[in-house]
């Protein structure tokens, strides 16, 4: 599935992310290999100008390490991330603080990434400050626009609150406000809506979506929350231990998964209609220990389609049906 390198604004080339483990003295002394968590392990994806991409997949796929590696919260072990066609895995200090006004990142907890003793309007101009866009005026008024945006309404009153004085819908946002304040020209939305009530969910992706289009925006938007992912996002890719094992568009991926592995994550998707079912197939066992990650395909310990080869040979990301795809069923070797 080849896109124009025209339209692509962040394309992401062999991304390694290993954190060694601490080991005792005594094993140090003797040498032994310190053992490392394989948090991403040799991931490659692009994403078009515009385009939401979803990263999906089970807690400990590494998903979230993803995000962060790429707007650099997290240091890569090795790979690249070009953003328009700029380099950034090794942009030094200064650099990439100037560049971090392009790139920005929506958290989980909205209570837990706002300063809860500054007011709103100073925590959504705060990043226009460090930035020095702008006269103080100016800012307030950039501010009290986003408000309007984003429907904190009054803004003039919301603008002197505390998030404690918000509901947690307000609080998303102020933190999406915050995030866009610099017009940047991609966000990293990690489980942005997943501690929301349903009802408020929806209104979140809404806004979400009509900011994206608004500012002209694109988004990685990760979450273990198909339903969420099916709404907001172009294309897809699902994740398992460290390795993308499917990428294709939403509409595809929900008429007819191809990997073993997301057509059991789409078995754990409820329909709203008791009389349609979905054939379930089931994992076996859980989800190994990314120190101990399998030999072959990563899957082939749970996999019910498990062959020889699965064990033995790691199946490469190839395209089948217009879409990515790794898993030996598929490859046409
Ligand atoms: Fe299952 Fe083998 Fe495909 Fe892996 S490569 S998903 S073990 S069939």
């Amino acid at each position: 599935m080849q896109v124009s390198t025209k339209q692509v604004l962040l394309s992401v080339e062999n991304l390694k992310k290993y954190f060694p483990l601490k080991i005792p003295w005594t094993q140090a002394l003797l040498k032994r290999e310190r053992p490392t968590v394989k948090a991403i392990d040799d991931i490659s994806f692009n994403i078009k100008k515009g385009e939401t991409l979803g990263l999906v997949g089970e807690s400990g796929s590494g998903k979230t390490t993803t995000g962060r590696v790429i707007i650099r919260l997290i240091e890569p072990t090795s790979g690249r991330i070009l953003f328009d066609k700029k380099d950034i895995s090794k942009l030094s200090k200064e650099n990439l603080r100037r560049a971090r006004k392009d790139f920005q990142m929506i958290f989980q907890d909205p209570m837990a990434s706002l300063n809860p003793y500054m007011r709103i309007g100073k925590t959504v101009s705060h990043p226009l400050e460090i930035h020095k866009i702008g006269t103080p005026a100016e800012r307030k008024e950039k501010v009290l626009s986003l408000f309007e945006k984003v429907n904190l309404i009054p803004a003039k009153e919301f603008f002197n609150r505390f998030p404690r004085q918000l509901s947690g819908g307000q609080r998303q946002r102020v933190v999406i406000a915050r995030a866009v304040v610099t017009n940047p020209k991609f966000i990293v939305a990690d489980e942005a809506t997943a501690m929301l009530d349903v009802s408020v969910r929806s209104q979140i992706l809404k806004l979400m979506i009509d900011i994206k289009e608004d500012l002209g925006l694109t988004y990685l938007f990760i979450t273990h929350d198909l339903a969420s992912a099916k709404y907001i996002c172009d294309r897809i890719a699902v994740m398992y231990l460290g390795k993308i094992v499917e990428i294709a568009k939403t509409s595809d991926l929900f008429k007819e998964p191809l990997h073993p592995y997301t057509r059991i994550l789409m078995g754990a998707v409820p329909i709203p209609d008791p009389k349609l079912k979905r054939s379930k197939i089931i994992p076996k066992g859980e989800i190994p220990s990314p120190i101990n990650v399998p030999s072959g395909c990563r899957f082939h310990t749970r996999c019910p389609y498990a062959t020889k080869i699965c064990s033995e040979e790691e199946p490469e990301l190839v395209e089948h049906q217009g879409r990515l795809v790794a898993c030996h069923l598929f490859d046409k070797k």
